[in-house]
């Protein structure tokens, strides 16, 4: 809904092909990945993407990081398991698929314990969230982090 509702200030700094690819589609594809739509791509890149994520830089500028990004991308690199158990994803653990720098702790010294404090709160808050709503007996929810 954030992103819909600023689509016109969004798109005009996103890359051409970019802009042409989510003009004709739109920015969703029809691909799943825990259970929710995946981001289209162009040239082999989230189409949000523009010389670092485009979501992420409109949001801080509002002083605002995650105001726009959504949620798999603000909580990124920690998510919940099956069992809904939160884990911060990295290299040589849960079968970590991914070859990224920044998931391999070998290459830094800080804990993510130190270095994801705004995530680890953005998880707290969808947790609460989530436990607020099942109290209530409403089994819906925005973002299904589990
Ligand atoms: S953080 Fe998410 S929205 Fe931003 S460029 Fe990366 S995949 Fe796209």
């Amino acid at each position: 809904m954030q992103i819909d509702a600023n689509l016109p200030k969004i798109l005009p700094r996103l890359r051409e092909e970019a802009q042409a690819v989510v003009r004709r589609k739109g920015y969703l594809s029809r691909r799943l990945r825990i259970g929710l739509p995946t981001l289209r791509t162009a040239a082999g890149w989230c189409v949000f993407f523009n010389e670092g994520c485009v979501l992420h830089q409109m949001g801080a500028e509002e002083e605002d990081k995650f105001r726009y990004k959504p949620a798999a991308c603000a909580l990124f690199p920690i998510q919940a398991d099956e069992n809904g158990n939160w884990y911060v994803r990295q290299k040589g653990y849960k079968k970590e698929g991914w070859d990224l720098f920044c998931l391999d702790p070998q290459n830094s010294a800080k804990p993510a314990a130190e270095s994801l404090q705004e995530e680890l709160a953005l998880a707290q808050r969808f947790e609460d969230e989530y436990q607020a709503k099942a109290r209530q007996g409403d089994s819906s929810t925005a973002f299904t982090p589990r």
